[in-house]
């Protein structure tokens, strides 16, 4: 509080009754000489010294006023500022136990003793314990934390604050509810000064119910590590990239290393390489008008290519996302998985199932589609093609000897040789059982008979080796029919190439017989 200035009370009276009794004794001994000087005529000097003692008096009493009038102003504006003062405090402290009962965290104060002289209205809602049953009392902590173990750490901790008189932020208990539930508080306690030079007055406490939070956070946490097994557990990887036209990762999983060879960090942000990059131009562009379709229409979208690994190789994806909003930006989200391996399958299947599985070569429906496309294209720039059928001769007879077997191996050996013989170009398929044709773009008939003639030596020449030693010789017929001489279209063709051959086989066999101009269109004539 601030001190009085000037002279104590008792200092102060005695000096003004001091200068009363001082002007007193002055007035006394000197005022009748000082009249007798001022008043020569002896009637005024007689009335001056009647009514001296009447004036001193009136001075005195005017001065006398003067100071109490003073004084008793002063006490009652001190008085009235009293009043003011003690309203305020009072008004405050009304303010102050309304925000401390109306605040939504617990505040709790001890006293030096440990004992609670302060228990909010948010303490009693979140303990369950009333203020009736807590104050003045600390027995409520033992049932709030019933394990002594517990209890002993948390008290040693209130007494680290009082010791050190500094605030303890974010310290973090659990605390048994009078219902018997569980709830994690998060405090900030600090010492509570006393008045000046005292000891501190105990301790403050204000407690945070973060029972909530910190439940979601686990399960945000546990989502996380979910999340993460998840995607690192991928066939492939999972990525979040920007709609431009690098698809600028910004988040890629580790998944990506197996997948593509390139690190997370060497993808995120194009540091070296940017996804794009690695599908090749054409393919790129495909992608980019697929995504932009599904992002037209709300809906996730579905990719498949191939990605350039960095060891060079290939690997065939599959990629399924969705556009997101991410503020103002447009993301897209999603996995990528390897799918090489069904590719590689579904290319085996679809060779598979356009070659005949004893030679390997084409079989006839697919030769068929290649021949009529080969027509249409020598039919488009004028030009001229051939077609031989070969039929092997006497081939039953290499069965009935040798045995199913041995004939099949005669067959593959027999394709072989047929296919190491013809350009580029050409090519052969089975076309039935010991029947094949051997197509060759570009062909006029001299040049086909010649080719024919060439194959049927080779033929002759070159007896099929069998797995016991033995050898077979083989010939085989040979009809030739040319395009557009001997048919306009496939079916044509074929049958004038077959009458062709059975001709040769007619003439004795091992042979080639070009087809005539007369003997073009189906087949008449049969075996
Ligand atoms: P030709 O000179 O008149 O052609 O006499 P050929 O014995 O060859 O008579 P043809 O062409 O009518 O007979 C075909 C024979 O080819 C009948 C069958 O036993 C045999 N053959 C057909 N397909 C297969 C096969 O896949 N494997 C084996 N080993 N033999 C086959
Ligand atoms: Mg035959
Ligand atoms: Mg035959």
């Amino acid at each position: 509080m601030q001190k009085l200035k000037g002279r104590t009370p008792i200092r102060r009276s005695l000096w003004i009754v001091l200068s009363y009794l001082f002007v007193g004794w002055l007035w006394i001994t000197f005022s009748d000489a000082i009249v007798a000087q001022w008043f020569k005529d002896a009637e005024a000097l007689s009335l001056a010294q009647t009514y001296k003692g009447t004036l001193f008096v009136l001075v005195t009493g005017l001065v006398l006023f003067a100071i109490l009038y003073r004084q008793l102003s002063k006490d009652r504006a001190l008085l009235s500022l009293h009043a003011r003062q003690r309203n305020e405090i009072l008004r405050l402290n009304r303010f102050r136990e309304k925000v401390i009962d109306q605040a939504s965290v617990w505040i709790n104060v001890l006293d030096s003793k440990g004992r609670i002289v302060l228990w909010n209205r948010a303490a009693e809602e979140i303990t369950g314990y009333r203020r009736d049953e807590v104050m003045h009392s600390d027995q409520v902590w033992e049932l709030m934390y019933p394990d002594p173990d517990v209890r002993e750490k948390i008290l040693e901790k209130v007494a680290e604050v009082l010791r050190n008189e500094d605030a303890m932020v974010g310290f973090e208990t659990t605390i048994l509810t009078k219902q018997g539930q569980e709830r994690v508080i998060s405090w900030y306690t600090s010492t509570l000064e006393g008045v000046e030079g005292d000891e501190p007055a105990g301790t403050i406490a204000i407690g945070q119910d973060v029972t909530d939070i910190r439940a979601a956070e686990n399960t945000i946490r546990r989502r996380d590590r979910q999340l993460v097994t998840l995607m690192d557990n991928l066939p492939g990887m999972a990525y979040r990239c920007l709609y431009d036209e690098h698809w600028t990762m910004k988040f890629v999983s580790s998944g990506c290393r197996d997948l593509t060879g390139y690190d997370p960090e060497e993808l995120l942000d194009n540091r070296v390489i940017s996804w794009a990059s690695l599908i090749s131009g054409d393919e790129n562009d495909r992608l980019v008008r697929e995504v932009e379709t599904a992002i037209g229409s709300a809906e996730p979208f579905s990719l498949e290519y191939s990605v350039d690994r960095k060891d060079g190789g290939k690997v065939w994806v599959w990629e399924r996302g969705r556009a997101v909003a991410d503020g103002d930006e447009l993301v897209l989200e999603g996995i990528i998985i390897d799918i090489t391996d069904r590719k590689v399958l579904e290319e085996e299947l679809s060779v598979m199932a356009t070659r005949d599985a004893l030679t390997g070569l084409l079989d006839r429906r697919e030769a068929t589609r290649l021949l009529e496309e080969e027509i249409s294209r020598a039919r488009r720039y004028q030009r001229s093609l051939a077609l031989l059928w070969i039929d092997l001769d006497h081939f039953k007879q290499v069965n009935d000897q040798l045995g199913h077997a041995a004939g099949d191996k005669v067959l593959c050996g027999f394709s072989e040789l047929l296919s190491s013989r013809i350009r580029q170009v050409d090519f052969v398929s089975r076309f039935g059982g010991e029947e094949f044709i051997v197509v060759l773009p570009e062909m006029d008939v001299s040049e086909a008979e010649q080719s024919a003639e060439r194959l049927r030596q080779l033929v002759a020449s070159s007896p099929q080796q069998l797995d016991n030693g033995r050898s077979v010789n083989l010939t085989m017929s040979v009809g030739v029919a040319i395009f557009p001489d001997h048919g306009e279209d496939a079916s044509a063709l074929i049958a004038a190439a077959d009458q062709a051959m059975y001709q040769a086989k007619a003439a004795g066999r091992n042979r080639v017989v070009v087809a005539s101009p007369g003997n073009t269109g189906p087949t008449s004539l049969s075996k």
